[in-house]
């Protein structure tokens, strides 16, 4: 079998941060602004962060920059840490755990990530729901606000740090919104799409995943379909 390269996302496929990210954004807004506008419509699902910050400062009519948005994600990241460090945990969606022992212990299967969060925000999410150690690289919201730029970042880090090369066809993308599912086309990967995020079953359905699961706690059935197909 040829080296497999499996790239999940986190919010809404590993874990659900249970309001602590909206809530560390908040007290982040509003020690640099006296008052916010939020647009409560916007879909955060699959987006990455700086591009999140750009849409919640263009919807209040703030001026924004590259480096406002850098230092609101620094700030976000501080915040994000002390949340957890008061004993906030994240949820870990079913299934997961037992994947990932399953997958980690399969012969040449490797993991990473591509996620919208900065690097920093996804280590301190993952650490407080202690998976971060098997995801050593990834593609990630600070190395570009535009997430279809992300699984060839990923892939090249995972290349480079476990000496493999992967074939497009042997990379799947694990995600819960239409991004996810549409960095994966973009890309000429495949992806399996699991609707325990905040995007229906039917909207997930509507973009053509390769596979479309309710959740990953069958997980047996998931690793044959990574693994295998
Ligand atoms: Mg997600």
């Amino acid at each position: 079998m040829k080296p497999k390269l499996l790239l999940f996302d986190i919010d809404g496929t590993l874990i659900s941060a249970r309001g602590i990210p909206k809530k560390a954004m908040a007290t982040v807004l509003a020690s640099r602004y006296s008052t916010f506008q939020y647009d409560k419509s916007y879909d955060f699902s699959g987006r990455t962060d700086p591009e999140i910050i750009e849409h919640l400062l263009r919807y209040d009519n703030r001026e924004f920059s590259d480096t406002l948005i850098k230092e609101i994600l620094r700030d976000f990241c501080i915040e994000l840490e002390k949340e957890f460090f008061d004993g906030h945990r994240p949820e870990i969606h079913p299934g997961v755990n037992g994947l990932i022992q399953r997958l980690r212990t399969t012969e040449n299967v490797f993991l990473g990530l591509v996620t919208g969060n900065v690097s920093e925000g996804a280590r301190i999410k993952l650490e407080a729901a202690d998976l971060h150690r098997y995801f050593p690289v990834g593609g990630f919201g600070d190395d570009s606000k535009d997430r279809n730029e992300l699984p060839p970042i990923a892939q090249k880090r995972a290349e480079i740090h476990y000496n493999k090369i992967f074939e497009s066809k042997d990379i799947w993308i694990i995600g819960d919104s239409i991004h996810d599912i549409g960095c994966a086309k973009n890309n000429g990967l495949r992806c399996l799409a699991v609707s325990t995020g905040l995007t229906s079953r039917e909207d997930l359905a509507a973009v053509n995943p390769e596979f479309l699961e309710n959740d990953l706690s069958d997980f047996e059935r998931i690793h044959e379909i990574l693994v295998h197909s």
